[in-house]
């Protein structure tokens, strides 16, 4: 549980060097993978996004350690590739802005998370009213959060609590169609995957973080 994980004081604190080998002194993580699961996202982007670092964020230990070796073995098989991907165990309803700071992702991608179906579970839900503002504050103007989930209810719940936020606006259909990393999130996630083998439909919602506004 939460007392066992490890987060950073403030942003500051992070050692970002650790996780990335070729990271320079100038850049950032910007892209994060909210609830990577095993790492199919982080795999496929690795390549699409070269100059960006990518992190996924998985509380499950065991996972995060599978993802962690997939990453390492990745590395060896093709030297100088896959440098730009890192995983951290990590709860992101917590702590998130204890690892980023404000404006700083370009993209945060919540690949069909846990739905808690049952009513009183839904406040456990990744998108929350005020879980929306703290992802606000990490997620730079012009950035975009990318949801994509096979439960329908889900995905109504996080468009609208999304679509109510004064920071977020939701894409236009082409957008979440045509995008680059729309497309790659839409194939190359594990729960994707399986939602595909069962012929599931996969409901996709992106959203463009708005400039803040003047006061
Ligand atoms: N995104 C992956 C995919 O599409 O294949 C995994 C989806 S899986 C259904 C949801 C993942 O979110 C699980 O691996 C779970 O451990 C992780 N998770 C749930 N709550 C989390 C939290 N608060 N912070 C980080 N990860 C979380």
């Amino acid at each position: 549980s939460d007392h066992q994980l490890e987060y950073p004081l403030s942003p500051d604190h992070m050692d970002w060097d650790k996780y990335y080998p070729t990271k320079t002194a100038n850049q950032d993580v910007t892209v994060a993978d909210i609830g990577c699961g095993f790492g199919g996202l982080l795999v496929a982007l690795a390549p699409a996004l070269p100059e960006k670092l990518i992190l996924g964020m998985e509380i499950r230990v065991q996972v995060t350690n599978y993802v962690e070796d997939r990453i390492i073995a990745l590395r060896q098989q093709h030297p100088g590739d896959y440098n730009n991907i890192a995983v951290l165990r990590g709860n992101a309803m917590k702590f998130l802005p204890n690892f980023f700071k404000q404006g700083q992702l370009e993209k945060i991608f919540f690949c069909f998370p846990d739905p808690h179906f049952k009513q009183r579970k839904h406040k456990a839900r990744i998108v929350t009213t005020t879980l929306a503002s703290e992802y606000a504050y990490v997620v730079r103007p012009g950035g975009v959060v990318y949801t994509i989930t096979d439960v329908e209810d889900l995905h109504i719940w996080m468009r609208d609590h999304l679509q109510a936020h004064p920071l977020f606006e939701r894409c236009s259909e082409e957008f979440e169609r045509e995008d680059e990393c729309a497309k790659i999130m839409y194939v190359n996630t594990e729960e994707g995957k399986k939602v595909e083998r069962n012929k599931g439909s996969k409901f996709v919602a992106c959203f463009r973080r708005l400039e803040n506004p003047v006061v």
